[in-house]
């Protein structure tokens, strides 16, 4: 079978090779710094572990392929100009918002979104790194190198974070996974639960926004959507169409993961509704160094990137899955004690998160 080439190499694209493993894909994950003639073949597939990347010898190659899945639609969902414009034109919920252009001042944002108004770069942006915020009371103005480069967004006082994993195939059939609830600390994932019984109301609702993106699109993959909510409401937060840190629980919790599913989706091969096992939960490891005594506990999976270690950076993940939620009650009570800060908040959360 050909090969199916991913643009990057970070821990994404190891996951989407780990994950194919079993099916006997050859799945090649591209560093785009490498200098290397790519020896591309007519009936190979490419896809992307990321939205947005600079032009470079390995990006040029990968994109001038007419296999690159998605291709048109990276750019537009990248930059949050037009993946807003896109949620406004399909007619879904959002954080009011507007471009922050050349002439675009404070007050202007603070007559229109309130007195606390978020400004998020158009491009790069990740981890809540690119963002800007005004506030009112503080008379925050909008410094130069950010006009016409990014948008203003309403605050939105939400109740929680959620997102939509789905993936959608060629012919346009769509499966989800259970709405994912998260915990973002100063804008970075820290910790995913799912499924949850209390979020399954509005399991439709989340459906009908990803589906109807995704069908626009003529999206063929997995993409996530990040939400807020507001009671009964979701609001769209942020879309990406690649797999996402909040659906990999989906490596302990579902008889296809997200990185099969989105392997399957661009190779053209059988997509069917996952079978989700008990429940689940994600701890992301942020700029703290691997211990391996936390593997002794029992039902915890250790994903670890090896990347140096640097604050804020993300360096691995554990799953853990289990019917048992007395067995969850005790790996994170002693996670909790072999976890430095602020992951006592992080377990905490889980711990009343749970069922
Ligand atoms: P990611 O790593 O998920 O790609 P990002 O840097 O692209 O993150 P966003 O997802 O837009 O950034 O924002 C990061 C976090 O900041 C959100 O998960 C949320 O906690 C907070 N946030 C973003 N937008 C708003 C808003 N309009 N009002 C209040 N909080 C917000
Ligand atoms: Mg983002
Ligand atoms: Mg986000």
């Amino acid at each position: 079978m050909s090969s199916i080439w991913v643009l990057g190499a970070g821990q994404l694209g190891a996951m989407l090779k780990q994950a194919a493993n079993p099916l006997g894909l050859d799945v090649r994950p591209i560093d785009i710094e490498t200098d290397a003639t790519l020896p591309l073949e007519a009936d190979d597939i490419v896809t992307a572990e990321r939205e947005d990347w600079p032009e470079t010898a390995a990006t040029k190659q990968l994109a001038a392929h007419p296999n690159f899945v998605n291709l048109t639609t990276f750019p537009q969902l990248a930059d949050r100009l037009t993946q807003k414009q896109w949620i406004d034109k399909l007619e879904l919920a959002t954080a009011p918002w507007f471009p922050v252009e050349a002439d675009s001042t404070a007050d202007y944002a603070y007559n229109t979104l309130g007195d606390r108004v978020l400004m998020k770069r158009r491009r790069g942006g990740y981890d809540g790194r690119g963002q800007y915020w005004l506030k009112q009371a503080e008379n925050t103005q909008i410094p130069d190198d950010w006009k016409g480069q990014a948008i203003a967004e309403q605050a939105i006082n939400f109740d929680e974070e959620v997102s939509l994993v789905g993936v959608r195939g060629r012919d346009g059939v769509k499966y989800f996974y259970p709405l994912t609830l998260n915990l973002h600390i100063n804008g970075i994932l820290y910790a995913s639960i799912s499924p949850l019984t209390r979020l399954a109301s509005l399991q439709p609702q989340a459906e009908t926004m990803l589906g109807k993106l995704m069908d626009a699109l003529d999206y063929v993959g997995v993409m996530a959507m990040e939400c807020f909510r507001v009671g009964d409401k979701l609001l769209i937060n942020e879309l990406a169409p690649r797999v996402h840190n909040s659906g990999h629980w989906t490596q302990a919790g579902a008889s296809v993961n997200q990185f099969e599913n989105h392997i399957r989706a661009v190779a053209g091969l059988p997509l069917a509704p996952a079978v989700i096992k008990n429940q689940s939960m994600m701890v992301n490891l942020i700029g703290v160094d691997v211990d391996y005594s936390w593997i002794g506990i029992k039902g915890l999976e250790l994903y670890w990137y090896q990347k140096s270690v640097r604050p804020g950076r993300k360096v691995g993940h554990i799953n853990m899955c289990s019917g048992e939620l007395n067995e969850l009650q005790a790996a994170l009570n002693k996670l909790a004690s072999a976890m430095p800060e602020p992951y006592d908040q992080a377990l905490a959360w889980l711990k009343q998160n749970l069922p």
